[in-house]
């Protein structure tokens, strides 16, 4: 530990991490570069609980490096710029999403997409090119080059809006990439959680009809009511699932959990798409004769670029696409874990960092 780059740094900075497999978060001290050149620091006021957070903190992927401090769904407020930062000032209001750099260079990032750079660097659990390890937004403090820092839309809240910066992105990308835009079109929304219930905003934005396709009998009411889907399927009911065989253009699946992907194809029309944004922890069974039998694709998205992921928020920001959270104390963070483990989150948790995130640390120690 000594010899780490990361305790080099001059800004001290804490936060909460998961020391091992439990996913148990306790607070942590560690420092952060200087803003120095392009680097804008912020003071984080509100970050989003993703699931991929809590698939982090269990390790249920496999590549954990502990400790670990998650969150990449960061709003906040800009303390200090670099040198030469151009986009931001101090004052400014900034997001921090699941990139916080990439090789800047390859085609990939030379086409806006960041996110398939294969030398991306993920806003906690990898490495700068120093090596120190990123650490995300359950911290008072993030640095970042301003490339990876989304400049805030006037008048659109910091703390609901956090969420759009993984939740958003998610699943707004592939809508567009995969042209279920398109205004009449019919598509399913898989999973009625932090992505799903995003996912069903954007869909109506664009003019879709959309269908919540559910295995929780007690979110319909909210989903038409309150989300504004125009129906919803029971996903365990086998004759509605049999009566919407065929009927749908497209269909986002982001449940997070290992689970059978034949239901889903079935509703499709033919030609028609499955994106599964849901990240298991283990491979799902591929039913290729159902695909071929109406030559229907199934496929996936990872996060979106950084010019994306600006349009992103400001098409949120104009049409009033909001995600629904609660707020919750720092301290509150292993209790919602818990509670996002077993589905029971309306529809995202977000940790007010900037009121919380000191006292507790003061109240519980550190290590
Ligand atoms: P979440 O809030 O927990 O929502 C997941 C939803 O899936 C639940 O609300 C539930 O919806 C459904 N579900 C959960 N377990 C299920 C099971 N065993 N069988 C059937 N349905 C189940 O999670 P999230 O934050 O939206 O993230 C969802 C997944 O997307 C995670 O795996 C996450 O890592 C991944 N992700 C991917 C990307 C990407 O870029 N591809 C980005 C972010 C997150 P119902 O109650 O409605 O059934
Ligand atoms: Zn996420």
């Amino acid at each position: 530990m000594a010899s780490s780059p990361e305790l080099k740094h001059p800004v001290k900075s804490f936060a909460w991490a998961a020391r091992d497999k439990s996913g148990v978060l306790s607070p942590f001290n560690f420092s952060r570069r200087a803003a120095d050149g392009h680097d804008v620091q912020l003071k984080v006021l509100y970050c989003g609980i993703c699931h991929s957070d809590l698939h982090m903190i269990k390790n249920e992927w496999g590549f954990t490096e502990y400790p670990i401090v998650p969150g990449h769904e960061i709003a906040g407020v800009v303390t200090e710029v670099g040198r030469k930062v151009q986009k931001f000032k101090i004052g400014d209001k900034v997001g921090v999403g699941c990139l916080v750099g990439s090789c800047r260079n390859c085609n990939k990032c030379a086409t806006d997409l960041e996110n398939y750079c294969p030398a991306q660097i993920l806003t906690y659990g990898f490495h700068y090119t120093d090596g120190t390890p990123t650490y995300g937004g359950y911290s008072d403090i993030m640095v970042v080059d301003e490339h990876f820092a989304i400049r805030w839309p006037e008048n659109f809240p910091l703390d609901a809006g956090c969420p759009l910066l993984c939740a958003g992105i998610s699943t707004y990308s592939p809508l567009k990439y995969f042209e279920l835009n398109k205004p009449g079109i019919h598509i399913g929304v898989v999973g009625l959680g932090g992505l799903g219930h995003v996912a069903v905003k954007f869909a109506k934005a664009f003019g879709a009809k959309v269908t919540v396709i559910s295995t929780s009998a007690g979110k319909k009411q909210e989903a038409i009511e309150k989300l504004g889907a125009d129906s919803f399927l029971p996903s365990g009911d086998p004759e509605q699932m049999q009566a919407a065989v065929s009927t749908m253009d497209g269909i986002i699946d982001t449940i997070s959990a290992v689970h059978p992907i034949l239901p889903f194809i079935n509703l499709l029309v033919p030609h028609g798409k499955l994106i599964v944004v849901g990240a298991p922890e283990k491979p799902l069974e591929l039913p290729i004769y159902s695909l071929s039998m109406g030559r229907k694709i199934v496929t996936s998205s990872s996060i979106g670029g950084l010019k994306e992921t600006q349009q992103m928020i400001d098409f949120a920001a104009k049409h009033n696409i909001l995600p629904e959270v609660e707020v919750i104390p720092i301290d509150y963070v292993n209790t919602a874990m818990e509670r996002l483990a077993k589905g029971d989150v309306k529809y995202r948790f977000v940790i007010d960092i900037g009121n919380t995130i000191k006292s507790a640390f003061d109240m519980n120690g550190n290590s």
